[in-house]
């Protein structure tokens, strides 16, 4: 068993209580509060390679990555020194650069799906552009959602189902007119019967279908392909647009994401995340014919002062390419896979109530059940327990994941199988104190005293 390291965080809990003063919970986006794991956050000093360090100067292998982007892993070489030649020049302009035209190349070209692009600064800009264009198109106002996917915080899709098969959206935030809500319609994953329900329901009325079609923000509901071609299909026959949000997928399960992945063509696709190696950038595309109603091509009124900034471009340029050399993805799904395997090998071996679900190089632990889950309602909330103590233990092993059990973990190109070994073996001390006789690690909640477990 590794030596558990009882860390301080003494200066992450000063720094957190300044944030407090400043900041709503003390954070620019509500997950990284650690309301649902125990303790007060991390405060992140450092990145390099599969490697975090926190601001007390621990060290931990990273699984959350920026929450996807850092697919080569921290701080790597062929990024920095691309956005540090580019940024000699300047950062911003307003005005269109040729690093522009080498990111849409690159992507255009790669990518049989799309035919034009449109860069932003955001997923939730690219969703959200994505949805006025589909309305724009055509003529029609509401929008089909799925429970349990995510889609950004646009008021539009920042709701949740009712309850019955079909449902208007409820608004899951203050703030969002109930007005906004009732033109998104949600269902249930993996529920065909909902879908043609929704669509005799609002006949003529679904502007666009969105889905992640790799659903990754409530856990990791798999669906299979079989339902996403039924879903091609039922857009296809109502004169509807199918939007494919890849904004965690896109560049993550391969260069074409979902949609090469499955093979089934949307009509428009949003990107976040890798596509801007770890700066901001969002985007979205489809086909000439639809994309000639973006402003100013067409009325579709779209607009952004940092878009297609050149040193967001150039990070991207520089990450993409790294993702386009032959073989970048076999070896990393390989190497996801058989972490993934081991593991479960493990849990099977103690007969632990754990399913450990993967695509690609994405996974995600699902306490209390040894079944795949495809539809967010199958999952129990009070597994999320489970997550909780094994992320406590898994910080004081020197593993960080994303701070709550409903987000997936990302492996990159920079956690090589010996880092893996080691936080396997992290992973499984930490279930044996979830499931097993184990105690709790000894730094416990408090987490005081310092002690290395890799020495
Ligand atoms: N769409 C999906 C599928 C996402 O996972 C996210 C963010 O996690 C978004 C949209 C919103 O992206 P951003 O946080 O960059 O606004």
């Amino acid at each position: 068993m590794l030596k558990v390291k009882n860390i301080s965080r003494e200066r992450s809990a000063e720094l957190y209580a300044k944030a407090k003063t400043y900041f709503p919970g003390g954070v620019n986006s509500p997950v990284r509060a650690f309301k649902s794991v125990y303790g007060t956050p991390l405060f992140i000093k450092k990145g390099d390679g599969a490697y975090l360090w926190d601001a007390d100067d621990n060290q931990f292998i990273d699984f959350c990555c920026s929450w996807g982007p850092l697919i080569l892993g921290h701080n790597h070489p062929a990024i920095r020194e691309k956005v540090i030649e580019v940024m000699q020049n300047g950062m911003s302009f307003g005005a269109p650069t040729a690093l522009e035209n080498e990111l849409a190349e690159l992507i255009l070209s790669n990518n049989k799906f799309i035919e034009k692009i449109r860069f932003n600064s955001s997923g939730t800009e690219a969703v959200m552009s994505a949805i006025r264009l589909a309305r724009g198109y055509t003529k029609r106002d509401k929008i089909l959602k799925f429970e349990g996917c995510y889609h950004g915080h646009l008021d539009a899709l920042l709701v949740k189902a009712g309850s019955g098969l079909v449902t208007f959206g409820e608004t899951s935030s203050a703030g969002v007119p109930k007005a906004y809500a009732d033109e998104t319609i949600v269902v249930a994953l993996n529920d065909k019967e909902a879908l043609v329900k929704a669509f005799n329901d609002f006949k003529n009325q679904i502007a666009a279908v969105i889905i992640e079609p790799i659903p990754a923000n409530n856990g990791l509901l798999l669906q299979r392909k079989e339902f996403l071609q039924y879903l091609r299909e039922v857009c296809t026959a109502n004169g509807t647009l199918l939007i494919f949000d890849e904004v965690i997928s896109g560049f993550r399960v391969g260069f074409t994401g979902a949609a090469g992945l499955y093979n089934i063509k949307p009509d428009i696709i949003t990107y976040g995340k890798i596509i801007g190696g770890g700066l901001p950038v969002g985007a979205y595309g489809s086909s000439a014919e639809i994309m000639s109603n973006v402003s100013p091509e067409g009325p579709v009124y779209q607009a952004g002062t940092l878009s297609g900034n050149p040193v967001a471009m150039a990070a991207g340029i520089a990450q993409l390419t790294e993702l386009n050399k032959p073989g970048f993805y076999n070896s990393l799904d390989e190497k996801t896979t058989t972490f993934v395997d081991e593991m479960l090998d493990f849990v099977k071996d103690r007969n632990y109530p754990v399913n450990i679900t993967q695509i690609g190089s994405i996974f995600w632990f699902a306490f209390d059940t040894k079944a795949a889950i495809r539809k967010a309602e199958d999952i129990d909330p009070h597994s999320m327990d489970r997550f909780k103590t094994m992320h406590q233990e898994l910080l004081n092993r020197g593993v960080y994941m994303g701070p709550s059990g409903y987000e997936v973990g990302f492996v990159s190109a920079a956690h090589t199988t010996d880092i893996l070994n080691t936080a396997k073996q992290a992973i499984f001390d930490s279930l044996d104190v979830v499931f097993g006789p184990s105690q709790p690690s000894p730094g416990g909640r408090a987490l005081n005293e310092q002690t290395d477990y890799r020495e």
